[in-house]
């Protein structure tokens, strides 16, 4: 079975959205064994849509629509559909009364356009949108399966389980994505250490990429069935592991925070944050992990020095000395919160983030991260390259990077 995907949206041939739609349904077909020729986008154009419809079901069997479902001018993919079907677009009573409820439940008064969301092509059918008003559409065109879903993603993902992967056909041979996170060593010193395991035309397929302040290292497997090329995944897995060691953070949606927050919780640990430069990115990150509740207190964003020294009790002689981006600061900034939270860990960061402030003593992307602990006074000296956002997200990954490497010991 081979498929094409569609995306519809002026944004997404503008370039003001990333189509990530086609990137996520590719992998999920891809894990049943099913390519993906083409990727498509076609902007709000009736014609244009029709045409690119028409076309694709005459080259595959498959074809997934994303985007333009939606309530006003510019959504015209169900319009599309039904020129292509050569059908009118008749009103669907149940996702009506569906999507009357939508509105009833959240006592939103619903408008006039948002009943075309009700609205499919004569003999396709709706695919219920729990998440949103527009409902997805299914037919068949030709030799072709046809869905048609929302654009926006979680939505769209929603469906895709519900809806569109319990009716694919089953496939002989698989393909599994596999995902590693390292941090601490550079891309090139990763890609060294499994030069072997990273020879084209291997399967698994091995690479690596940077994203988020992180190298990641993608397996890509094949083979008859699911389990077998998860199998196969698992095992350059395990290789790979080996020769990395502590340097892999997790694998897969781990994020350093959400692994960071698992290491805690086992540990039946508590963790604060005092941050400088970094204004609660850390915080930030570890309160994206759902239960973060369990083990995160809370933090200090002591961005002034008046700050440091009323909400963390950092010295005013420790600042004049030594100013404050330096290690006792630090040390003083992580003591200081572990005591006033009361946990068992408290991380803290002060830095240079630039692009200004930096002096020839204290050049921009000098970071100190401190950790407290019960018999634990650390502090790491950090030079980050790099612009501002990168000084700050690596030196919040670090933050919590030496708490993980202080956890698993
Ligand atoms: P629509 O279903 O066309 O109303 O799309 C709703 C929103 O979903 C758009 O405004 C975009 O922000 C987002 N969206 C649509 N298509 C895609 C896509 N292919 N990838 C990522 N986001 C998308
Ligand atoms: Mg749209």
């Amino acid at each position: 079975m081979k498929a094409v995907i569609l995306s519809i949206g002026q944004e997404l041939t503008s370039g003001q959205t990333v189509d990530t739609n086609s990137a996520w349904l590719s992998q999920k077909l891809g894990e049943r064994g099913i390519e993906t020729i083409e990727h498509r986008t076609v902007a709000d154009q009736r014609r244009q849509i029709a045409d690119a419809i028409a076309e694709s079901v005459k080259k595959v069997d498959l074809l997934i629509v994303t985007g333009g479902l939606g309530p006003t001018e510019d959504d015209l993919t169900r319009f599309a559909l039904a020129d292509v079907l050569g059908v009118e677009l008749v009103v669907d009573a149940a996702a009506m009364e569906h999507m009357e409820a939508f509105f009833r439940g959240r006592g939103w008064r619903m408008s006039e356009s948002n009943r075309v969301q009700a609205m499919a092509p004569k003999g396709a059918n709706m695919l219920p949108n729990l998440l949103g008003t527009a409902p997805g559409l299914a037919c068949r065109i030709g030799a072709a399966d046809v869905y048609v879903m929302p654009g926006v993603p979680y939505e769209m993902k929603d469906m895709y389980a519900r809806c569109v992967a319990p009716h694919l056909p089953a496939q002989r041979g698989a393909i599994i994505h596999h995902i590693l996170h390292t941090f601490g060593a550079g891309e090139s010193n990763v890609g060294a250490a499994i030069a072997d395991l990273m020879k084209r035309d291997s399967n698994p397929l091995v690479g690596t990429t940077v994203a988020g302040g992180m190298v990641s290292i993608r397996i890509i497997s094949k083979a008859s069935t699911a389990d077998e090329a998860r199998e196969l995944a698992n095992a350059t897995a395990r290789q790979v592991k080996e020769r990395l060691g502590a340097f892999v953070v997790g694998e897969g949606d781990d994020t350093m925070a959400s692994v960071v927050g698992g290491l805690l919780r086992r540990a039946g640990a508590t963790l604060s944050t005092a941050e400088s430069c970094t204004g609660g990115m850390v915080g930030e990150m570890i309160t994206a992990v759902p239960g973060s509740s369990e083990y995160y207190t809370g933090g200090v964003v002591a961005y002034a020095n008046q700050v440091k020294m009323q909400l963390l009790g950092v010295s005013e002689q420790m600042l004049v000395e030594h100013g404050a981006v330096s290690e006792p600061v630090a040390m003083q900034m992580a003591v200081g919160a572990r005591e006033r939270f009361n946990t068992t860990w408290a991380v803290s960061i002060t830095g240079v983030a630039g692009p200004g402030g930096g002096t020839e003593a204290k050049p921009v992307g000098l970071v100190y991260v401190g950790l407290a602990g019960k018999d634990c006074r650390l502090v790491e000296r950090l030079m980050i390259p790099g612009l501002r956002d990168i000084v700050r997200l690596r030196a919040s990954l670090n933050a919590l990077n030496i708490l993980r490497m202080r956890l698993i010991g």
